[in-house]
């Protein structure tokens, strides 16, 4: 069974979504008293909800980043910052991803959800940058934002929760949509003090988290200065106001923190190499751009641009001159994660799955958790025709990671190499949950029903179970 890619929805359809909430039922009942009035508009519960509700219809937008590197290296940057974000709640828990698209923008939602774009992590040029934008991120997560903003809305004008929620998230700049924006105009005061206020507590979480608290102010400048040469500024700040003094205020509170420099990680140089290659318009132009400067040994960093240069040609379906080109650097770097798991790629395109299962395997030992590891081994393990070792593997995943839309495809392989059709459209179900189709799931789910005609009372059952969650979802999402 084939799954039809969703084609392609403008992000815009996922926000608009928000204006379609037309009530949030008020259930304060499992909700201790806090004393917090904001708090009251919208259960911890009802967040978590939305948060989740509106992380599978971003996904089904088709814009979520299916690069298990370059999420892996976001996660494993936000983990970082983690540790030092006074969380209001402890069952709201962070959660990065990444949308591949060329906008610099970033931004933070319901649930603890922070998006971070790949153009974001391409504009940066340095580390501490980079980790800038994801602190301030996470403070308008600390500070409940989103929230205060829709109790305050609620209380400027007659609306309901929904509508408060959606004039919140056009208050919220990251967020926004700049179609909305005169929307979000009366409230740019109100805006403007989140700001401060994020800007403030971001720099703590930054300089805490031993990165250079002069990242944020460098960010700043840096989109300011290529919206002076773009024809358009960056998405960042058309909706995310760059107010007259806000360069000078992070600047000035960032001179108060002792100077610390940090280098930037390897894994950040190799990732943003990645994002370039990828987002390339002219692959062939940028391979010879690439081969130049090798040969000229004019390059800023060696090592990234030689591997962008061996990614290139593996993208450029140049698979044996992309595997001589990784492979001296593979001899090299035999524990870096980007460069052995690109290794491994590679040797995959160019017909050499036995190669990359031993550098996997090596790796494992390594990285015994990560999920860039662990995936490209189970799909490596259906290149070799071993459905059973790619089940165990995915089995493994599960019980330390949440599993991904990429999870369901590969179960979806081994399962129909093992004949399983039952399993196949049990996990073409779940697939079709993660992208925000409930609908489309529950509809796999009865086909698996009906094959099964009770032949198997356990199947049945667990089949019916999971049709009865969808289903109380499907209710539920309904009614906010
Ligand atoms: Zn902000």
């Amino acid at each position: 069974m084939k799954l039809t890619k969703k084609s392609f929805k403008p992000l815009v359809q996922a926000i608009c979504f928000i204006l379609m909430l037309q009530s949030i039922s008020p259930t304060h009942a499992h909700l201790p008293d806090l004393g917090n009035e904001h708090r009251e508009a919208v259960s911890v519960d009802d967040e978590k909800f939305i948060g989740a509700t509106w992380m599978r219809e971003i996904r089904g937008t088709g814009m979520v980043s299916q690069d298990l590197l370059v999420n892996e290296y976001i996660k494993h940057l936000g983990n970082k910052l983690i540790p030092y974000v006074d969380m209001p709640y402890n069952d709201i828990k962070i959660k990065f991803f990444v949308i591949n698209d060329k906008t610099i923008n970033a931004f933070a939602f319901f649930g603890g959800h922070v998006a971070v774009f790949t153009g974001l992590i391409y504009a940066s040029e340095s580390e501490s940058e980079l980790a800038g934008a994801m602190a301030h991120e996470l403070a308008h997560i600390s500070q409940e934002h989103i929230l205060q903003q829709i109790t305050d809305n609620k209380r400027m004008m007659p609306i309901t929760l929904g509508g408060a929620l959606a004039a919140a998230i056009i208050g919220m700049p990251e967020l926004i949509v700049p179609v909305l924006a005169g929307y979000g105009q009366h409230q740019l005061n109100f805006s403007r003090q989140h700001e401060q206020e994020a800007d403030r507590i971001g720099m703590q979480i930054l300089a805490k988290a031993k990165f250079d608290p002069h990242g944020l102010p460098n960010m700043f400048e840096r989109m300011s200065n290529s919206s002076r040469f773009d024809n358009k500024p960056p998405e960042y700040l058309l909706t995310h106001p760059l107010y007259d003094t806000r360069i000078s205020d992070t600047r000035s509170r960032a001179e108060t923190y002792v100077y610390r420099q940090r280098p930037n990680s390897q894994m950040y140089n190799l990732v943003r190499a990645r994002i370039e290659v990828k987002s390339a318009s002219n692959i062939l132009e940028l391979i010879k751009n690439y081969e130049q400067k090798l040969q000229t040994k004019r390059v800023v960093n060696e090592l990234a641009t030689r591997y962008a240069y061996a990614y290139a040609l593996a993208e450029a379906d140049k698979h044996q001159a992309a595997y001589n080109a990784i492979l001296p650097l593979a001899n090299e770097h035999p524990e870096d994660l980007i460069i052995q798991v690109t290794a491994a790629e590679i040797e995959r395109s160019n017909h050499m799955p036995q190669a990359a299962k031993i550098r996997l395997e090596k790796l494992a030992k390594l990285y015994p958790d990560s999920v860039s590891v662990i995936l490209h081994y189970a799909d490596l393990m259906i290149v070799l025709k071993q459905p059973k070792l790619a089940l165990k593997t995915l089995q493994h995943f599960k019980t330390i990671h949440e599993p991904e839309p990429v999870y369901y495809e590969l179960l979806r392989h081994a399962e129909g190499m093992l004949g399983n059709q039952i399993g196949v459209f049990e996990a073409n179900a779940e697939w079709y949950m993660l992208n925000g189709d409930t609908e489309n799931a529950m509809k796999q789910l009865k086909m698996a029903l009906d094959l099964n005609a009770k032949k198997d009372e356990r199947i049945k059952a667990r089949l019916e179970t999971r049709l009865e969650q969808m289903a109380a979802l499907l209710e539920r999402e309904k009614k906010i």
